[in-house]
């Protein structure tokens, strides 16, 4: 499995039950609970998903706070 990042930080992490630890132990405070729920819900691949999702959500977000549109990104967004 290839190595992975932290949404938060520069960590880097390649198992999913490492992130989940990572996570609570490192960044409990700026979770809301939506996403706490969520970390605790999924497992292994599920959880890689959700957190690839809750990134895209994160850049899109950083995207949609500059009036910046293209083509490349209007697919996702429709997809939100
Ligand atoms: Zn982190």
């Amino acid at each position: 499995m290839p190595r992975r990042q932290c949404p938060f930080c520069y960590h880097q992490w390649s198992r999913p039950e490492k992130i989940r630890v990572h996570l609570l132990d490192y960044h409990r405070e700026v979770l809301s609970d939506e996403f706490l729920q969520g970390i605790h819900a999924a497992r292994g691949q599920a959880l890689v998903a959700y957190l690839d999702d809750y990134q895209v959500r994160v850049l899109l977000q950083n995207v949609l706070s500059i009036p910046l549109f293209t083509s490349e990104n209007a697919g996702y967004v429709v997809q939100l």
